[in-house]
């Protein structure tokens, strides 16, 4: 018994070597059936959601899509060379594909989203948010809160798409600092040039939520929801907002716009880029966050990370790695 337990499988590994090598047994051209190659590719890409448990809540990574973008012409404290260079000790190339990630919190009485995407702002590539939320279990009917953590296109694009509001029972969140400055006509004519349009996209976004009274402002500091507090990172924008979230003593920190370029700001803190609207003070706020979130190996979750954009910060040398979360199966059913 025990030996024929053993020479089964020898024997179905030797039919399948001949057959392999041609030698006897059915050739594909006898196979019923198109093969793989008349086919053709698919070219479509799996869903983009990620889930993990946080004490009692859930977190889902959810993708919006991608945008490319030239990342060697928009940065300052940093050379277009040494930009260039630590692209490719990443192995990216230009332009550089950057994640749009956002993320759905399930507390147990309150769905809220943090970020919402680019809509049909940022190309080819994005407003895949409401598919990955879809493909997650989710509609966006169901969503309580959307939190902003600012008002630039690809994180507050998606709210509103063709002046319909995309998360009909949704409250939208937001540091009140982001909002006036948008709605300030002095600070849209101040603006530089490549920053105008952001204004009146930004406006267009929060204004069918204004209408209804669905727009919740808060200045710094504050909590939201139970376990669910902002962070207060003014530089990237005026009100630019972090979101800590925590569980039954475990603790994730959202940061927004802190990174756009991994490759070059982890080694490069200092490093900005041309949507900062106040460039020494979003360098000043990712130093400091940085060497925070490293000494205390806090869990990120970020929107320009490659999705799902999950992970931990790590000191080498005078910078930072990213190490992403292990894919990991634990606490799901399937
Ligand atoms: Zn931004």
């Amino acid at each position: 018994m025990q030996f024929n337990k053993l020479l089964l499988p020898l024997a179905a590994s030797a039919i399948l070597t001949a057959s392999l090598l041609g030698l006897g047994g059915c050739s594909s051209s006898e196979a019923a059936g198109p093969t793989g190659a008349a086919r053709g590719a698919l070219k479509t890409q799996a869903p983009a959601y990620y889930r993990m448990q946080l004490g009692d809540f859930e977190i889902t990574a959810l993708s919006d899509g991608t945008v490319p973008l030239p990342l060697d012409q928009m940065m300052s404290n940093i050379s277009p060379d040494e930009v260039r260079q630590l692209l490719a000790a990443s192995f990216e190339t230009l332009p550089v594909e950057t994640a749009i990630n956002a993320y759905l919190v399930n507390t147990g009485s309150k769905l809220l989203l943090i970020d919402a995407g680019a809509g049909k702002l940022f190309g080819p590539y994005g407003n895949r948010l409401l598919a990955n939320l879809r493909a997650a279990g989710y509609g966006p009917e169901e969503i309580d809160a959307v939190l902003l953590t600012h008002l630039h296109g690809d994180h507050s694009g998606g709210l509103t798409v063709d002046g319909q509001r995309m998360f009909p029972n949704a409250t939208v969140y937001l540091d009140k600092a982001d909002r006036d400055y948008r709605f300030s006509a002095q600070a849209e004519a101040a603006a530089p040039a490549n920053q105008k349009s952001m204004f009146s996209q930004s406006r267009e976004s929060l204004a069918p939520y204004e209408a209804v009274n669905k727009v919740s402002l808060f200045q710094g500091a504050a909590q939201l929801f139970p376990g669910i507090s902002t962070v207060a990172a003014h530089g990237h924008t005026p009100g630019h907002t972090l979101y800590s979230i925590e569980s039954q003593g475990q603790k994730m920190v959202f940061f927004g716009d802190l990174v756009h370029a991994a490759a070059v700001q982890l080694p490069q803190p200092q490093a900005t880029i041309s949507f900062d609207a106040d460039e020494p003070a979003a360098a000043a706020d990712r130093i400091a966050m940085f060497g925070n979130f490293a000494a205390q190996r806090t869990l990120i979750a970020a929107a320009h990370i490659s999705f799902p954009g999950l992970g931990y910060l790590r000191t080498s040398g005078a910078g930072y790695q990213w190490v992403p979360v292990p894919y990991s199966l634990r606490g799901m059913t399937n």
